[in-house]
């Protein structure tokens, strides 16, 4: 059978087989198929969609494309062998949710075998965090990531060239093609990398907003429910919560201040919008992970465990395990900034009633934080530090954020971006939560 076969059938909206997506996806591999022709498929798929059964196939296709991480036989730390559980973010702006999280849940008994991504388009990546800490490795062997989860209970790792060769071709693809935000080829994307690292079950975090993929509620609920039905199909317990990204989570954006306010939620000073999103996503990895009957007393261990000062040593362990230099770490806080900065103060007095996460997040690639091409090189001493957020009231000329970039051109690339982003009006917006809707499987 002849790929352009397939893409033809795709655009008048048939259903592929196995032996059709196969076709494109073994043949991508292979290099049989070139990147225009699968090209013309993704944005064949991108108009006409896929069936569940389809994309439950192209999902176990892309998983079938390399190995699969062997976690077997696996000792927890200190004998506890609780179950492998991991959550995904679809990607946002200032989401550094994983690096508590990871933590977190491994302190209350779980294994997390997390696989991560790096900063594409205007969302930040887990990895990019994690090497801003000087030393840390995010190329981890299979053993290193078996004997790191043995000892701290997580490890945190990226896609290696074996695990989901199909994703890693047809990802960076797909960035420069415009058929990113295709529901059946995002869920078969993540869906094919989490089962591959291991684990048994799932929480995806599924953001919706102007700083999401998915910009309404509507299309975040129906990839939501393909995560979550596909996932079931392949023997995973899911559960996927759409959360608001129209606003930066926390406070700060960027690799290294990312890291630092991380470390403020272990300690139990993280800030209120952040905690929430954390706390809610690690109930659930807790309930399906079977260390808690519901979601309230997961929310509740969580917050207990974060007191007992355990999921902040569980990350010094791992930042020590990956290779990090901890005390430098520690020494850096509070002052790894570059020196190209500028204030944004707040034009007119009145509440800040949004900050647009889309924008702060194409800012902060212009900073540095992010990549605009795959090869790219990010830094860690730039990004956004909000002192004011969504409710607060200001004062003409208060200060709203600092921001930090690699030099003065990045400076004044970001600056109409972050001006913008900003808005003050006569009253403060509504108080609301940012968790939207759960989806269980
Ligand atoms: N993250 C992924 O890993 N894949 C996608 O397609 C989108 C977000």
């Amino acid at each position: 059978m002849r790929a352009v076969d397939v893409i033809m059938k795709k655009r008048s909206g048939g259903e592929l087989d196995r032996e059709e997506l196969a076709v494109i996806v073994d043949g991508y591999v292979a290099g049989t198929v070139p990147d225009y022709q699968v090209a013309a498929w993704a944005m064949a798929v991108f108009f006409k969609g896929m069936t569940p059964a389809e994309t439950a196939l192209l999902t176990q296709l892309m998983l079938d494309s390399g190995k699969r991480m062997d976690l077997s036989g696996l000792h927890g730390p200190a004998g506890r062998e609780g179950p492998f559980v991991d959550k995904h973010s679809t990607g946002g702006v200032g989401d550094k949710v994983s690096l508590i999280l990871a933590p977190l849940a491994a302190s209350l008994g779980l294994r997390v075998p997390m696989m991560s991504g790096r900063a594409l388009g205007h969302t930040g990546g887990t990895l990019d965090k994690l090497e801003s800490i000087p030393g840390y490795r995010t190329g981890l062997t299979e053993k290193e990531f078996r004997s790191f989860i043995e000892r701290d209970g997580y490890a945190m790792t990226g896609q290696t060239a074996e695990i989901v060769p199909a994703d890693k071709k047809l990802y960076a693809l797909r960035d420069v093609t415009g058929t990113v935000e295709s529901i059946p080829l995002i869920t078969a994307s993540i869906l094919s990398k989490k089962v591959a690292e291991g684990a048994e079950s799932l929480v995806f975090d599924v953001k919706s907003g102007p700083g999401a993929f998915m910009k309404t509620v509507a299309d975040a609920e129906a990839l939501a429910r393909s995560l979550v039905s596909t996932g079931a199909a392949m023997g995973k317990r899911i559960v996927g919560v759409i959360t608001d990204m129209s606003e930066p989570l926390g406070k700060a954006v960027g690799n290294f201040f990312e890291v630092e306010e991380s470390l403020d939620c272990l300690e139990g000073r993280g800030p209120s919008d952040l905690m929430e999103v954390t706390l809610r996503l690690g109930a659930w990895m807790l309930v399906i992970g079977g260390k808690a009957k519901e979601v309230e007393e997961g929310v509740a261990l969580c917050e207990k465990s974060i007191g007992s000062g355990r999921p902040r040593e569980l990350f010094l362990d791992n930042v020590w395990s990956q290779g990090g230099d901890v005390d430098r770490m520690l020494a850096l806080r509070g002052n790894y900034r570059s020196g190209h900065r500028f204030e944004l103060r707040a034009p007119s007095s009145g509440y800040v009633t949004a900050i647009d996460a889309w924008k702060i997040g194409l800012a902060s690639v212009y900073l540095g934080v992010g990549r605009n091409t795959a090869a790219d090189s990010v830094s860690p001493d730039v990004g956004l530090l909000f002192e004011r957020k969504s409710g607060d009231r200001v004062d003409r000329g208060d200060l709203v954020a600092v921001v930090h970039g690699k030099d003065e051109a990045s400076l004044a690339a970001a600056r109409p971006l972050v001006e913008a982003a900003l808005s003050i009006g006569p009253t403060a917006p509504a108080k609301r939560s940012l968790i939207i809707k759960e989806i269980r499987s």
